[in-house]
């Protein structure tokens, strides 16, 4: 295995806040990051260097993959051109095929299907002529996804009656878009898996999720479900990751439904990156998500996952970062806030992770 010494670069295609825990982790273990984004944003304040730069211009992201020693990203719709015009002159790692199965919906669904793994019952949706037959097939309550730019619950219309199909197509801009049947799951987990480049796999302990108006507000370790459902969800996304030959650190979303279902646990979606449900992982392991990615795309053998507390990570979203004196002032609380200015409803300002002694699994 060839591991990058201290002192050398990793190039983060992105500039956001996960960049930005990225390059502070990578600090940590002596390397340097370099950040091409195409607009200033919160990395900008602590890597070695940052330039801004286009998402469709190929050239200026050959002559930024020239300066560094290895590429990767902090967001997964990142365009594939981008990633393919910079894997010409530097290993980009996770690979472009990562990109292209979780920037599409129905290419993601498909693929883990295809591994045999659960998913929620799905169908292809162009028009109104498919989206009545796309219900027709998975029968309704279902959710209307786009395939492509949506997070957070963004270009998603919840369908319960026929008279809603009517102007589901148009709330969605007619945009390419899958139908999933709504799945009764009990709670939502996560699986935070990193893969290093000789294949080497660690996984860290699976945390509960709960979303508020669609956004990741709390993620809670342990998870309230048995050591029987912790393991088959690692062994799913360690399927994923080896499906993709992955390298980086992967997060794989989950429906629990309960441990006695024919089928416990179903994969809602994969982020081929660092992930919000895993930042808990800065106070409570021992080697946390970002460094571990920085392991994993440098060469380096991957840092113990271990989880020496229990934690709670709350988003800091919109104005809730006003209270940051409080928060700060918290014992056993870590608090990480990422440096924008406009504190705009919606927006994720910060996190604060609050530990505690580790309970038994
Ligand atoms: P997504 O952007 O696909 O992660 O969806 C955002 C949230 O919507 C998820 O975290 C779930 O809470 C909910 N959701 C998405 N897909 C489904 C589904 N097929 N059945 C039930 N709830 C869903």
């Amino acid at each position: 295995m060839i591991a990058l010494p201290p002192g050398a670069t990793i190039g983060i295609l992105g500039g956001g806040q996960l960049g930005r825990m990225l390059a502070m982790a990578a600090a940590r273990l002596g390397l340097k990051c370099a950040i091409y984004c195409d607009a200033s944003g919160p990395a900008f304040d602590v890597a070695a260097t940052s330039i801004i730069g286009g998402y469709d211009d190929l050239d200026a992201v050959r002559q930024f993959a020239k300066t560094v020693d290895v590429v990767t990203y902090e967001f997964e719709n990142v365009p594939c051109a981008l990633a393919e015009a910079a894997a010409e002159i530097r290993p980009v790692r996770p690979g472009v095929k990562a990109l292209e199965v979780a920037q599409d919906r129905l290419n993601e669904k498909q693929f883990i299907a295809q591994l045999g793994l659960p998913v929620a019952p799905f169908a292809a949706v162009d028009d109104e002529t498919t989206l009545a037959e796309a219900a027709k097939k998975l029968g309704l309550p279902a959710i209307l996804k786009t395939r492509r730019l949506g997070y957070d619950g963004k270009g998603q219309v919840r369908l319960k009656r026929t008279s809603d199909l009517q102007d589901a197509c148009s709330a969605i801009s007619n945009a390419p878009a899958i139908l999933e049947g709504k799945v009764e799951f009990l709670l939502e987990v996560s699986v935070l898996l990193v893969r290093g480049i000789d294949g080497d796999i660690r996984v860290y302990d699976v945390p509960q999720n709960t979303h508020a108006n669609g956004i990741l507000d709390t993620s809670t370790v342990p998870a309230p479900i048995s050591q029987k459902a912790r393991v088959r969800a690692a062994d799913i996304a360690t399927q994923i990751a080896e499906a993709l030959d992955y390298v980086g650190v992967l997060a794989v979303e989950l429906f629990f439904l309960g441990e006695d279902a024919t089928e416990p646990l179903i994969v809602n979606e994969i982020a081929p990156r660092v992930h919000n449900s895993g930042h808990w992982t800065i106070d409570a392991c021992v080697v946390n998500q970002f460094e571990n990615h920085i392991r994993a795309v440098a060469g380096w053998p991957l840092g113990d996952p271990q989880r020496h507390s229990d934690a709670v990570m709350t988003n800091l979203i919109g104005a809730d970062v006003n209270e940051w004196k409080n928060m700060a002032a918290e014992p056993n609380a870590g608090l990480h806030l990422y440096g924008k200015n406009e504190p705009r409803p919606g927006r994720k300002m910060g996190h604060i992770t609050r530990i505690g002694p580790k309970s038994g699994d």
